[in-house]
């Protein structure tokens, strides 16, 4: 069965990518391509950011440059309230309609808004319209400027009641509030999570023994190994100890098929 990560993203972090010059977009992409191969990744969804910069590539220009070629890639744009323009809203909407796009990204918590803000509610709607998932940062964030409470998987409820046809992916399973995001999952059919970005860099021995604990017990709660969805947050995370972890969580083969493609490939329609 083929490989999906449904969470990496070609930005350069400069504060755990202790490299001297920023890597071209060209290579990070080849890195990335390369890793895959390495890791037997068979396709990734790209997530583009909160802001567009010289480390982190905008929406068009990972377009731009995934143009014309076969690679085993696919984009979910971000979006935010403060940094969007409506030029930029517009595009969204022309690529979700042309397949260019497979969903929007949003990153409360980066961002000092909560996900039924309803300033939110035009994406929300677009994704209805264009029966794409919406992917929404929730837990621990990677900026010491962000406010978690905007990002806490509770948030979620509301939107999912409120809106029962969008599908929603709460990135990062809520860590470290898992029984909060297993609630959200277990109560709204409509949601799913990716369990992607739970380390930076490699897990030690420790983070294998916790996490082995938390997501076994997540995926034995009700109907759980339909709802999450395998993603890495490369290059946060090592791609290459995260499907070794989740190698080591000896799944079987009905849960590791769900949980590595079916599940992403049902809700982005790959
Ligand atoms: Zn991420």
């Amino acid at each position: 069965m083929p490989i999906i990560d449904c969470h990496v993203h070609l930005n350069y972090y400069s504060n755990i990518q202790k490299i001297k010059r920023i890597p071209s977009l060209k290579q990070r992409l080849t890195e990335l391509l390369q890793t895959m191969s390495n890791n037997n990744i068979d396709y990734a969804l790209i997530l583009t950011s909160y802001k567009f910069d010289s480390e982190r590539p905008s929406t068009s220009q990972i377009i731009n440059i995934l143009k014309n070629k076969d690679y085993k890639l696919g984009i979910v744009a971000g979006f935010t309230i403060d940094n969007h323009t409506n030029e930029y809203f517009k595009k969204c909407k022309e690529w979700l309609k042309d397949g260019i796009i497979k969903g929007i990204k949003l990153y409360c918590g980066y961002e000092y808004y909560y996900p039924y803000d309803r300033k939110y509610q035009k994406i929300y709607d677009l994704c209805i319209e264009y029966k794409v998932p919406v992917m929404i940062h929730t837990g621990d964030t990677f900026s010491t400027t962000s406010k978690v409470r905007f990002a806490h998987p509770l948030n979620i409820d509301d939107i999912a009641v409120d809106n029962p046809e969008l599908i929603i992916i709460m990135c990062h399973i809520g860590n470290p509030w898992l029984l909060d995001c297993q609630e959200i999952l277990y109560k709204n059919k409509n949601v799913y999570a990716d369990i992607s970005g739970l380390v930076i860099g490699n897990f030690t021995l420790n983070d294998q023994k916790n996490y082995t604990y938390k997501i076994k017990a997540l995926l034995r709660y009700v109907d759980m190994p339909h709802r999450l969805l395998y993603g890495s947050d490369w290059p946060i995370s090592n791609m290459e100890s995260y499907i070794k972890f989740v190698d080591k969580l000896k799944l079987n083969k009905q849960t590791r098929d769900l949980l590595l493609f079916k599940n992403s490939s049902n809700v982005f329609r790959l």
